[in-house]
């Protein structure tokens, strides 16, 4: 039997708040009065709001739970509100981050979400937001896990959604500053060369309508890795985009790779590009810990794991484009340790756009003709990704 446990929102935020050294911006949504009734068959929740909440919902199983995603949140439900009863074993809720907050119901069994809808109330200020489960089959329950996680937002609580963000692009370019990165054979600096390219697609990707760039920087400085990534959750980007270009021995390697995040490699030259990549922190004359941003909780695990199948199905996006107009290494999705793509909440991909190293890969990358090819891939592939992840962008 579980036993509802239950994260108090303020111990969290103050955690990530200290990790993050972020300000909150909006003043928190208030969340009241939880109640919750039913049997194994069918359970309704209801909880109510200050105002109308933008709610987002998708499913997890192993086991079976429903995920609700709030914009920051204060929390004020009576515990003994959140015993176990119909179909729901367990609530759990918290902050996520400064501006978003989350509530897991782990269920008995599998569900169906008959309803998950946003009503104003009649006779008081406020809105309520009313859930209800029906019990249903493994295979049903499946069906509707890789619905929501592919169209999170198709729920009925999303037509009553008023501010609708844009699809925000983070656009790391790698180094700066006194960290040059990798040097070409014929002089190209890969800090220059990553800076160029970033200004010129954020300008393709504004140019669109749909998106908000955030730039991790714009003019030649240094950044830490852990400086690229808090900027880009404070902007609360959808997506993180690392830009680099490579330098090794063989001079005659070449081609792109894209980059996810995993503790280990997917081989030896992965491998040893993270640890080149990751030399950024050195110069800054400080080693980050790699376990200062792992807050040990169960949330922020969940979203990890979730964040990283959208880091990989970015990644396959961008290498099915990106293959199309330019050369790609063998096994071009490749995996390891890389700092810069720790955000746990964000899809990050780091995109070696080619060997500095190799003539050919050099006088690509400082020809606008294929820089501009290689950006109308990338483009096209974070217009995918937008329209599956949020089914913002088009
Ligand atoms: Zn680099």
């Amino acid at each position: 039997m579980h036993r509802p446990i239950i994260f108090l929102a303020v111990f969290l935020s103050a955690v990530l708040l200290a990790l993050h050294g972020a300000q909150a911006a909006a003043p928190a949504l208030k969340a009241h009065d939880y109640k919750m009734a039913g049997d194994r068959q069918y359970t309704r929740i209801v909880m109510h709001f200050d105002r109308a909440p933008t709610v987002n919902w998708f499913l997890l199983r192993d086991p079976n739970r429903l995920v609700l995603d709030l914009p920051a949140t204060e929390f004020s439900f009576d515990v003994r509100e959140l015993a176990p009863r119909g179909l729901v074993t367990g609530v759990q809720y918290g902050a996520v981050d400064e501006a978003r907050a989350r509530i897991l119901f782990n269920a008995v069994g599998p569900f169906s979400v008959e309803k998950a809808e946003v009503m104003q109330n009649e006779n008081s200020d406020g809105f309520r937001l009313i859930i209800e489960l029906r019990a249903s089959s493994n295979a049903d329950f499946d069906a509707a896990l890789r619905a929501s996680i592919s169209k999170p937002a198709s729920s009925p609580v999303r037509d009553i959604v008023t501010a609708k963000k844009r699809f925000t692009v983070a656009l790391d370019a790698g180094h700066g500053g006194a960290d040059g990165g990798a040097r070409g054979i014929n002089g190209t600096v890969e800090k220059t060369i990553t800076l160029i390219f970033a200004l010129e697609l954020a300008k393709k990707l504004e140019e669109t309508g749909y998106y908000d760039v955030v730039l991790t920087r714009e003019t030649d400085r240094f950044l830490r890795l852990d400086e690229r990534v808090r900027i880009a959750r404070e902007k609360n980007a959808d997506l993180f985009v690392s830009i680099h270009a490579d330098a090794i021995g063989i001079r005659n390697m070449r081609g792109a790779t894209v980059y996810t995040v995993s503790d280990r490699a997917s081989d030896a030259a992965a491998a040893a590009t993270a640890a080149r990549e990751n030399l950024s922190d050195e110069i800054a004359g400080m080693v980050a810990d790699d376990g200062q941003d792992e807050v040990e909780d169960i949330l922020v695990d969940l979203i990890r794991r979730e964040t990283h199948a959208f880091s990989i199905r970015f990644a396959r996006t961008l290498i099915g484009q990106l293959s199309d107009t330019m050369q790609m290494v063998n096994n071009p999705h490749r995996h390891a340790g890389f700092r810069v793509l720790r955000a746990p909440d964000i899809p990050s991909v780091l995109l070696e756009l080619g060997y500095l190293s190799n003539p050919s890969d050099e006088a690509q990358l400082r020809d606008p003709e294929w820089r501009t090819k290689t950006m109308d891939a990338i483009v096209t592939a974070i217009g995918y990704f937008a329209k599956a992840k949020l089914g913002a962008g088009g």
